[in-house]
């Protein structure tokens, strides 16, 4: 027999969102050839793909802050503390590894040393800033005045000097420190905490409630945000320009994702890394179709702990933080792209240039919202530190909208990994938990 119907009923919207890709590329494609749209049709034909993108992000509020005061008040502080330390250093070794790997590439490819800047044609123009704004810019989100206005954030306080800092609106890292404390607190309170505990465990599972809804629209709302993008492109040249340009990023972005994420998920869990990136398919594919993992996250959560059974305890921790500040794909791509801008401005970098390329390249994707095309505005950090015009980020702008849905994809899939890498190392603290919590159920007092 064949177990194909208990594939497809398992995997009936990654099918559909698979289904509605290709449907929505053709769409885009006919409709761009035979039909001649005026821009407010083009408004419109985007029109459920916004609707989407706006159902996703209006969850990310209460899925975040449900989700990481839980998950820290589940665990207690010792604990904690050391799942917290070994996801932080996960995060930080994969992105140093990725702004290695880039630099290999861009150094061996050399993308930019037959063409100068003047050939390639500037769009945009870009902010004033410097490298020490852009970090005091990330230490002021981390702290925000006022929480309620972290949900609502305006990007545009004077202070504030790079608006790729931000999530729209959301003011994403402030939330979550905010709630890290609150849920340690809570959780140590005891008897006391309890009734906040349980609030936040049932507004938890109702948000992943209203996004298993919201994942019941997405492949309609998919099909129409691709097929609205493929209109909306005029300019195709320049994808030959930048030619070998885009072919190191994604040959980066793909070597991370294929060979090295995998490696390092083999060596420390011992299982077949290939599944569980399978697992999250419905997440990688969103990631892709929509450029921002911060609205990916409700679909992150579900595909890690629906489909790769990891502990919720984990995954509630890890993922919002890795979401906002583990950004692989991020890190590789400003440190091809700073390498790339210079050699276009026949600079030669020397070793210490390099090595200040990579600290800024990290920097830089730790502090990049999850929104599309953060990345794109943090590399003016990059750029400024070794003593390139920021301007020269118009020089990548045109095909940064491709480049970013790759490198987004990549981002998930690096935090993804982490559950799984952060939930085998965790494994004596989870039972030991495990153990502890039977025994107070069995003996209450
Ligand atoms: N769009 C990316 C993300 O959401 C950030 C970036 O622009 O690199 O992960």
């Amino acid at each position: 027999g064949c177990d194909c119907k208990k594939v497809m009923k398992d995997n009936w919207l990654l099918i559909a969102t698979v289904v509605a890709v290709v449907l929505g590329i053709a769409l885009g494609l006919l409709v761009r050839e035979y039909a001649n749209l005026s821009n407010l049709d083009k408004t419109y034909f985007s029109f459920p793909g916004e609707i989407l993108m706006r159902m996703l992000k209006l969850i990310i509020l209460p899925l975040i802050v449900s989700s990481m005061i839980t998950g820290v008040a589940a665990l207690d502080s010792s604990v904690s503390g050391k799942i917290g330390l070994r996801a932080v250093v996960y995060y930080f070794c994969t992105t140093v590894i990725a702004v290695i790997l880039g630099i290999v590439l861009v150094v061996s490819i050399r993308p930019g040393v037959s063409q100068s800047a003047d050939e390639i044609d500037r769009t945009g123009s870009s902010p004033e800033v410097d490298t020490v704004d852009a970090l005091l810019d990330l230490l002021r989100n981390m702290f925000p005045e006022n929480i309620v206005q972290a949900c609502f954030q305006q990007n545009k306080t004077k202070e504030y000097k790079i608006v790729g800092l931000y999530s729209d609106g959301v003011n994403v890292l402030g939330l979550i420190v905010f709630c890290l404390v609150f849920g340690i607190v809570i959780g140590k309170m005891g008897e006391k905490g309890q009734v906040l505990v349980d609030f936040f465990n049932a507004l938890n599972d109702a948000t992943m409630h209203m996004v298993h809804i919201i994942m019941l629209y997405m492949p309609i709302g998919i099909l129409f945000l691709i097929a609205g993008k493929l209109i909306e492109v005029n300019d195709w040249e320049i994808f030959r320009k930048l030619g070998m340009y885009m072919v190191t990023v994604i040959s980066g972005l793909a070597i991370h994702s294929i060979i090295i994420l995998p490696l390092i998920y083999f060596v420390v869990v011992r299982k077949n890394p290939f599944r569980f990136a399978m697992g999250m398919a419905q997440a990688l594919l969103t990631a892709l179709m929509i450029s921002s993992s911060s609205a990916t996250l409700p679909v992150t959560f579900r595909c890690a702990e629906e489909k790769n059974h990891v502990d919720k305890r984990i995954t509630r921790f890890v993922l919002p933080v890795g979401a906002t500040i583990n950004m692989d794909g991020t890190a590789l791509y400003e440190a091809v792209a700073a390498v790339f801008i210079a050699q276009l401005n026949d600079m030669s970098l020397d070793i210490g240039q390099i090595v200040t390329i990579s600290v800024t390249a990290t920097a830089a994707s730790v502090g990049a919202a999850g929104v599309p095309q953060a990345g794109l505005v943090t590399m003016v950090i990059v750029l400024s530190a070794v003593g390139l015009p920021a301007d020269d980020v118009t020089l990548i702008i045109a095909v940064d909208w491709l480049l970013d849905r790759f490198r987004t994809m990549v981002n998930v899939l690096g935090d993804a990994y982490g559950t799984g890498i952060v939930e085998k190392l965790s494994k004596k603290e989870l039972e030991q938990m495990d153990l502890a919590s039977e025994v107070n159920i069995a003996n209450p007092f």
